[in-house]
């Protein structure tokens, strides 16, 4: 039996997460969950998944937890040490880090030098730190495998390939709700609007990410770091219906695909029972009805988020954590209406190109780069 710590069990991913289990539940057990605010949620999850320690972000909910579940016998624990004390928990096999933002960087440290294998969704470690992690889980010998789906779908092609024979990673984008807009349609685009995503159903700051190109901005650099290749060995294909979830050309010119419905499940459980297969309930690809894959180049000039990301990410050092940090700044601000859509590009362009960078940042600098990060934007922009 495998044992299952999450960080963001109440999320997209983490509830999914827990779906998995729940169909699986002779294969896994939970031994430990971590959470922001939904407390309400966690206490559900802790009555049907048993875990015996449980962190939630503010001392005040985790009062709240203890006299809610004060039957059970489970340790509530806050804060970041909480979190980390969840990721690193002694019980676990695997962490699956479905929180989201930079957060996760010191959680996802512990639970590698902990041994833990990782299960990453939260994509936002690596492109600020994947410097740091990626060594790091070489050196203690603990797997990174991804939950993002087109990752998924890169590391299921690279089963049994050698990584050196890759000529380069095609990561497939849906375009979001906005494919083929003008940068005139983007100016009044509305809150409600961009949280359509036309195939996946995610959480609402990742799927603003989406509705950016933001989002395909971080994949790529988290590419990179997973697989190992540069920044322009990675090149984004729009794929509208999202049935090629991503793909690999190896030097002999074969290209590799994964295929499947968007389901997000399909990736996670794929992490969890890695290297096996189990049956996953749901809708399969239909050929006989699936009549056309439509294929496009990203705009670039309209989705300015994926230009820049590409310029972080090959510049390297601290610049990928103040544009992470910016974005993240930007879209709470737009999902609470204080700034418009296309402000988020014009916010990032602002800090990154402010920022002086530093090369190889420890984590104390990634830290202190995303705090002067906040703080720019807030001297600047006073949102
Ligand atoms: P959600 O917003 O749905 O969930 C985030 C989770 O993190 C929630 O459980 C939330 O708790 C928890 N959380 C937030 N802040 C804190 C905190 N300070 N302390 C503890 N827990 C916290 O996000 P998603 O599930 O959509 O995304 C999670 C990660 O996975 C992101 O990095 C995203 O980019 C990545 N990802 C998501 C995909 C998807 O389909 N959703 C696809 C691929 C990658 P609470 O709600 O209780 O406050």
């Amino acid at each position: 039996m495998k044992q299952v710590a999450i960080l963001g069990s109440t999320g997209s991913i983490g509830t999914q997460t827990l779906e998995v289990i729940r169909n699986y539940s002779e294969d896994f057990c939970v031994t430990a969950l971590a959470a922001g605010n939904n407390i309400v949620l966690l206490e559900q999850q802790i009555r049907e998944f048993h875990p015996s320690l449980v962190a939630v972000w503010k001392e005040e909910n985790a009062h709240k937890l203890r006299e809610m579940t004060a039957d059970l016998n489970v340790k509530i624990v806050a804060g970041m040490d909480g979190l980390i004390e969840v990721a690193a928990y002694e019980a676990s096999d695997i962490l699956v880090t479905a929180i989201v933002g930079m957060i996760g960087i010191q959680p996802t440290i512990a639970a590698i030098k902990a041994g833990k294998d990782i299960a990453l969704a939260n994509k936002e470690t690596l492109v600020t730190a994947g410097h740091i992690i990626i060594p790091l889980a070489e050196e203690y010998r603990v797997q990174i495998l991804p939950v993002d789906s087109e990752h998924s779908a890169i590391f299921q092609c690279l089963n049994g390939e050698n990584r050196k024979e890759i000529d380069k990673i095609l990561l497939t984008a849906s375009g979001g709700p906005f494919r083929g807009k003008t940068t005139e349609f983007l100016a009044n685009v509305t809150v409600a609007d961009a949280l359509k995503h036309p195939n996946w159903s995610m959480g609402r700051k990742i799927t603003i990410d989406s509705a950016t190109m933001v989002n395909k901005g971080l994949e790529v650099m988290e590419a990179k770091w997973l697989f190992g290749v540069e920044m322009d060995d990675v090149q984004v294909v729009v794929q509208p219906q999202s049935v090629i979830h991503s793909m690999v050309q190896f030097k002999d010119g074969a290209v590799m695909a994964e295929l499947g419905t968007p389901d997000m499940k399909l990736p996670i459980q794929y992490a969890l029972f890695y290297p096996s297969r189990k049956y996953l309930p749901g809708k399969r690809l239909d050929f006989a009805t699936l009549t056309s894959i439509e294929f496009d180049v990203p705009d670039l000039k309209v989705f300015r988020g994926l230009q820049i990301a590409y310029e972080v990410g090959r510049a390297g050092g601290s610049l990928p954590t103040v544009f992470n940090a910016a974005n993240e700044y930007a879209v709470a601000r737009f999902l609470d209406e204080k700034i418009k859509f296309l402000d988020i590009y014009d916010i990032i362009e602002d800090a990154v190109h402010a920022h002086k960078k530093v090369e190889n940042p420890k984590v104390e600098e990634i830290l202190s780069a995303e705090k002067w990060t906040y703080e720019y934007i807030e001297s600047r922009w006073h949102i």
